[in-house]
């Protein structure tokens, strides 16, 4: 991609209004523009990232079994009504048609897949059943703020499993926390697994990936010395109590925000809509249901917060919206085409910065933008090219086949 054709490139300045890392950087950076508070567009660079996000944890859910569906927006009032949130979800934002009728906007799924999933469970062979969709979800959030941390409008993928006993549910929950924690390492955030509270319907713990950081709207107890963690809000301990799990360690406080969680959601909505399977004694039962959801664009702002510096974004690779960014300075414009054409050839995701700014400015838009790598040519590069890590001052000329070699090792 030419920069120069880019649409959304660096600003000069943070927007005004931004109370967090992740907002200033996207919105200058050229990722997102805030549409109103809790609600952003997506730019071409932007867009690229959540793809990324998107893509790996489509991997892990589809290797685990997760089918992908997509579910609409616009729900019927009927559905809210049956398992009784059309009253007691505040956040849910209800709609009023001309023609009278009432329709309630997505702000989880659980309401739509139940009776999807419905028409295809009949008997015991046909469960298990995991359906998920990677998709925006509307809540009416009191305080929208934090950036893309805590949106009106939102991306999450939503899975929800069914289950013919609660061992098989078991045996799944565990194949889903261990694919988040996969997923997270893809994209090098370190998620503690949360105990929680099983929300409103369930006296059931639920489990939630907690990533520390000042930005998140969550207080968790961890335990230095092994894996315990608890969100602050149910725990039976305080901070400096002896870890209930390993008893080594003393727990300590730390500020977090969620971007996944797992739920046991039992027979609560099996029963809301009548899912009835023939099991394998002849009886009819009711099969036990998981939800499973992760923020895709708070994953996006929680990766900013944790991953930046005082020039900008740093990547990690697997969710960069481009492997490269090429600097050219004046007179190196032929040598930059030539490259450019063999990097993108070779298959590599580059972002060429032809633009006719200074040098100064094209270097401090690379380091804003935060692309893994940064290559120029110059006069003074000759016919090699200078390599410098985003996250590493040391720079390096090589010629283009070892750039080349480099990028495929
Ligand atoms: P929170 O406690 O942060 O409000 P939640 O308990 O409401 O989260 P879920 O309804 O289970 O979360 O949603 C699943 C995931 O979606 C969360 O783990 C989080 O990553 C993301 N999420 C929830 N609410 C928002 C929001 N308003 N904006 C952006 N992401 C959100
Ligand atoms: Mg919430």
């Amino acid at each position: 991609m030419k920069m120069s054709r880019l649409a959304f490139t660096p600003l000069k300045n943070p927007p005004a209004n931004a109370d967090t890392i992740n907002h200033q950087l996207l919105v200058q950076a050229g990722f997102v523009r805030q549409l109103m508070a809790g609600v952003y567009i997506y730019t071409p660079m932007g867009l690229r990232v959540l793809n990324k996000i998107r893509s790996v944890i489509r991997e892990e859910m589809n290797a685990i079994g997760g089918q992908e569906v997509l579910m609409p927006s616009l729900h019927p009032k009927q559905n809210w009504v049956q398992t009784g949130a059309w009253d007691s979800v505040d956040v849910l934002f209800k709609l009023d048609s001309r023609t009278g009728k009432e329709y309630a906007l997505g702000q989880s799924h659980e309401e739509i897949v139940t009776p999807l999933a419905k028409e295809m469970i009949k008997s015991y062979k046909d469960l298990p059943l995991a359906l998920y969709q990677i998709h925006w979800k509307f809540r009416d959030e009191l305080r929208a703020k934090s950036g893309i941390l805590r949106g009106r409008e939102f991306e999450m993928k939503d899975m929800y499993s069914f289950h013919e006993n609660q061992e098989d549910f078991e045996r799944f929950y565990e194949e889903v926390k261990k694919a988040y924690l996969r997923a997270y390492d893809k994209i090098d955030l370190v998620a503690k697994v949360t105990e929680a509270s099983g929300g409103g319907f369930s006296n059931k713990i639920s489990y939630e990936f907690m990533v520390l950081t000042d930005a998140g709207e969550d207080d968790i107890y961890y335990c230095p010395s092994c894996e315990f963690c608890v969100n602050s809000e149910i725990a039976k301990q305080k901070v400096g109590d002896s870890c209930p799990k390993c008893n080594e360690g003393e727990l300590l406080e730390a500020r977090a925000s969620e971007v996944g969680n797992v739920f046991d959601l039992g027979t609560k909505y099996s029963k809301d809509f009548e899912v009835f399977y023939v099991y394998a004694d002849g009886s009819k039962q009711q099969p036990i249901m998981g939800c499973y959801g992760w923020g895709t664009t708070r994953t996006m702002g929680v990766i900013v917060e944790k991953s930046h510096d005082e020039r900008g974004i740093i990547w990690p690779a697997s969710v960069a919206p481009y492997q490269l960014v090429l600097v050219s300075l004046a007179g190196a414009e032929q040598q930059a085409q030539g490259l450019y054409d063999q990097l993108t050839k070779a298959g590599a995701e580059v972002l060429w910065d032809d633009r006719d700014e200074s040098p100064g400015k094209k270097f401090a838009d690379a380091d804003l933008i935060g692309v893994p790598v940064r290559l120029v040519v110059s006069e003074k590069t000759g016919d090699k090219v200078e390599w410098k890590n985003r996250a590493s001052d040391k720079t390096e000329l090589l010629t283009a086949k070892q750039v080349l070699d480099k990028l495929s090792s």
